[in-house]
């Protein structure tokens, strides 16, 4: 028999958060388009159920070329956004026949394509992304570079549509409510000043809380997960968790006042208690670093995490938790509480602990 530690995706909770996501990138009379971000295995909710919760997508975007490959071997058609482009020669190859777009944020980027292309038989032109650094200052070409790259782009035969990219840092900070505000925005503004193509820059932040920085595309992934990229709850935004991971009380344990729980002797009970073992632990995906006190739900009851999180197990307190036994129903996260509640206890964001639940957890669907 396996562990009974399983994650449940619900398709349809996909399906959902994706037409709030489309809903919310049109609010402003604009015709949208919508790449679902499904980067790290879908945020950890698997490539395939992402097919069929963003079917209605206009494109799925990642960052993995042999994870683009799959997809297309999953049987997705529309279009497929490499995010970070290319790593090398042959990755170009795999651009060309699965037939995927792709960012461009690097000089070296740009001389490979000035190489490679011109030696590959391209069929069809390639809709290229080109991404500006606006002020995160992790990828892409600076305000001042960034028509010198376009050019060299728009010089490539092999080159169709040139999509002007950017991605910002601080959407999701809510002290940043406007585009007054947003300095990222005014100096994308400014570097693509003269230049004509789809713009693509709103991420779920941007896409849930700036509608004027809706344009072209849209480019979410932890909303249509049904967590918050910060700065107001999922739930407030009518989302809905896509993943819970649930789990079962394998162990109990009654306490006497002085009695230590777990490795390190972290927790010592106050007074006599029950306390109960999850089989669900580090090695799961579960954050070691999660406090006493971390949310957790027995039985349909709000409950917390007592002492360290170890490798196969976590301790819950059972003090409040009526008719609690072995094979009791444990939910760690998902329907009936916010992954972002408990990432928030861990110190973490929901994003971690999603794309974190390891290979060993099986996954379903509902
Ligand atoms: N666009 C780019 C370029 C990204 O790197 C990411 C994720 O980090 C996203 C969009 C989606 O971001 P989020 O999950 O915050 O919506």
């Amino acid at each position: 028999m396996p562990r009974p530690i399983i994650a449940t995706v619900s398709i349809s909770a996909l399906q959902h958060n994706l037409r709030i996501a489309k809903s919310r990138a049109q609010s402003t009379g604009r015709a949208a388009k919508v790449w679902a971000v499904v980067k790290a295995n879908a945020y950890g909710h698997g490539l395939e159920r992402a097919i069929r919760g963003f079917g209605e997508a206009e494109g799925l975007a990642l960052i993995e070329p042999d994870y683009a490959l799959r997809l297309r071997e999953l049987g997705w058609k529309k279009p497929i956004l490499l995010l970070e482009g290319f790593f090398d020669a042959a990755d170009l190859e795999l651009i060309v026949t699965a037939q995927l777009e792709f960012a461009v944020h690097s000089h070296t980027q740009l001389a490979l394509l000035e190489q490679v292309l011109p030696t590959l038989a391209i069929k069809s032109p390639l809709n290229v992304h080109l991404k500006m650094n606006s002020g995160m200052n992790r990828l892409g070409f600076t305000p001042a570079e960034y028509h010198q790259a376009y050019q060299r782009l728009r010089a490539l035969p092999a080159v169709g549509n040139i999509v002007l990219m950017t991605h910002f840092a601080n959407a999701d900070d809510p002290r940043n409510p406007g585009l007054p505000l947003t300095p990222q925005y005014a100096c994308f503004e400014a570097g693509i000043a003269g230049l004509t193509g789809e713009r693509s820059i709103a991420n779920s932040a941007a896409d849930l809380m700036h509608p004027e920085l809706h344009s072209d595309w849209v480019r979410p992934g932890i909303m249509l997960y049904g967590a918050t990229p910060g700065g107001g709850s999922a739930a407030s935004f009518g989302l809905r968790p896509a993943m819970t991971l649930s789990s079962e009380i394998i162990g109990i344990q009654h306490l006497s006042a002085g009695d230590a729980v777990g490795y390190g002797s972290r927790f010592i009970a106050e007074k006599s208690m029950t306390i109960g073992v999850v089989a669900c632990g580090y090695a799961d995906g579960y954050p070691r670093h999660a406090p006493t006190g971390t949310p957790v739900m027995v039985n349909g009851v709000r409950t917390g995490t007592i002492g360290r999180v170890s490798m196969d197990m976590l301790s819950v307190d059972l003090t409040d938790v009526p008719n609690a036994k072995i094979g009791s129903k444990v939910q760690l996260w998902g329907d009936d509480l916010s992954v972002d509640e408990v990432a928030e206890a861990a110190g973490t964001i929901g994003y971690e602990l999603l794309c974190a639940v390891a290979p060993r957890v099986r996954m379903t669907e509902k």
